[in-house]
């Protein structure tokens, strides 16, 4: 062996146990008691977790005419020294654009500058014969996941085209995703609040309120239960929408979601905070009321939810978030996370009785790795997976601002929050990449995961 981590306790979906691990070159060799090898990482009083995966990162990403505030490698940076080893991302075609060239353009942005494993979904914005004819040839190189917008000009989709890029992506074997708000609602709802003179960031909720992401999230349900096809919700937020998706499950339907902290941690009072500062928190769907915190806890410890991804998107305050000072409906959408989503959830969810550590390192790495067609080689501690590992001090307590992260943008949603645990070691494929909560890896090491083409009949 070329690495042994000793005496920790190791933690996956199926179990915990004590157990050193044997790592030989870039994969796990070896689970077992009194291995030896070359270099040896004392784990006492640590969990050993396997390398958390991040299924919905936008990094790079543009909107219009603006670009989101963490490139390939500081976003990938910040990842790592949260815990995170492989995180997907989305390519960045629009309507009309073809879809071979915008996958291969988004590689050329992300090849040899991302610092953790990372995979990615296609972007569906249109339906045309010729994207269709194009995706069996993607599901083959490694694209298991494509997204899809039911809002957002110009990648909005109408229902007719969801149709046909649900039977072409069930017969090629990559699993939907969708984003689901209901964008004329939006538009209505938009209208009648600016209408009134309501402009500030606390009206971003009420213009795309629960029933609008449940009324498309049960509508493009209903759509893959006429073609037969299976589904993953996007960044589900509310009990309404969570209904919906018990509702297809019930069914007989194949369907699932993920959830994100700032659904977890954040609500709507955010948008009352003095000033603009309301507008960190204008994301979406938006924020919800409180109540909604349990309700998806609770959906995460029983398996209703999948997934807990981050949709980190961040935008700068002093330069983009500025631009909606006189609409809300002018601010760019989305908030920095990649960095603690792993923190956020062990502290709050392990280490205050909401999940378990199996169901923690599910939701937050198993799960996502399964469902994305990366598993075993990532989400899991497992002989011949990669040797992607995260030890975790349990007792480390941290209080969370965005001058201790490494995301490029100034502020963290969730400031001000003790957590306690918190990654001490990072090793992404045998290497150590984090070290007492910096970096010490290289931008560029990270490697693209093909995903294996989603199997569901
Ligand atoms: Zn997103």
């Amino acid at each position: 062996m070329d690495c042994i981590v000793k005496h920790g306790t190791v933690v996956t979906a199926a179990g915990v146990m004590h157990a050193d691990i044997g790592i030989k070159g870039e994969k796990i060799a070896a689970i077992g008691q009194n291995l030896e090898g070359d270099r040896v990482i004392d784990a006492r009083g640590q969990y050993v977790f396997p390398g958390f995966v991040d299924a919905h990162v936008h990094l790079q990403m543009t909107v219009g005419d603006i670009v989101t505030g963490d490139d390939f490698a500081s976003g990938t940076i910040a990842a790592a020294c949260g815990g995170t080893t492989t995180v997907i991302d989305f390519t960045s075609n629009c309507r009309g654009d073809d879809l071979l060239e915008g996958v291969t353009a988004r590689r050329a942005e992300a090849d040899g500058h991302v610092a953790v494993d990372y995979s990615m979904h296609l972007t569906l914005a249109d339906a045309t014969e010729k994207t269709l004819a194009q995706l069996p040839a993607l599901a083959e190189a490694g694209y298991a996941s494509a997204k899809m917008y039911t809002t957002y000009e110009p990648i909005r989709l109408a229902d007719g085209e969801i149709l046909r890029l649900l039977a072409t992506t069930r017969d090629c074997g990559i699993l939907p995703m969708v984003h689901a708000e209901n964008h004329d609602a939006i538009a209505y709802l938009t209208a009648e609040l600016l209408g009134q003179g309501k402009t500030g960031p606390r009206y971003h909720p009420l213009s795309r309120p629960p029933l609008v992401e449940a009324e498309a999230a049960h509508r493009v349900a209903v759509l893959a239960q006429l073609v037969d096809a299976p589904l993953y919700i996007a960044h589900l937020t509310c009990r309404e929408t969570l209904d919906t998706v018990l509702a297809a499950r019930q069914r007989g339907q194949l369907i699932y979601a993920e959830t994100c902290p700032q659904y977890l941690f954040l609500s709507q009072e955010d948008y009352e905070r003095p000033g603009f500062e309301g507008a960190k928190f204008v994301l979406s769907p938006a924020l919800r009321d409180r109540a909604n915190w349990d309700v998806l806890w609770q959906a995460l410890s029983v398996e209703q939810l999948q997934v807990v991804s981050t949709d980190h998107c961040p935008w700068y305050y002093e330069t983009q978030k500025v631009l909606g000072r006189d609409s809300f409906a002018q601010i760019p959408n989305g908030a920095p996370g990649i960095e603690t989503r792993v923190p956020l959830l062990f502290s709050e969810g392990v280490g205050k009785g909401r999940l378990s550590l199996r169901r923690f390192v599910e939701v937050c790495a198993t799960g996502p790795a399964r469902l994305h067609g990366l598993y075993p080689r990532k989400g899991t501690i497992a002989v011949g997976s990669d040797a992607d590992l995260v030890i975790y001090d349990p007792d480390k307590e941290v209080t969370l601002s965005f001058k201790t992260l490494h995301q490029q943008v100034a502020y963290c949603p969730f400031a001000g929050r003790t957590l306690r645990g918190y990654p001490r070691m990072v090793l992404l494929r045998g290497q150590v990449i984090v070290q007492d909560g910096e970096f010490v890896g290289r931008a560029g090491q990270g490697q693209f995961i093909p995903g294996r083409p989603f199997a569901f009949h």
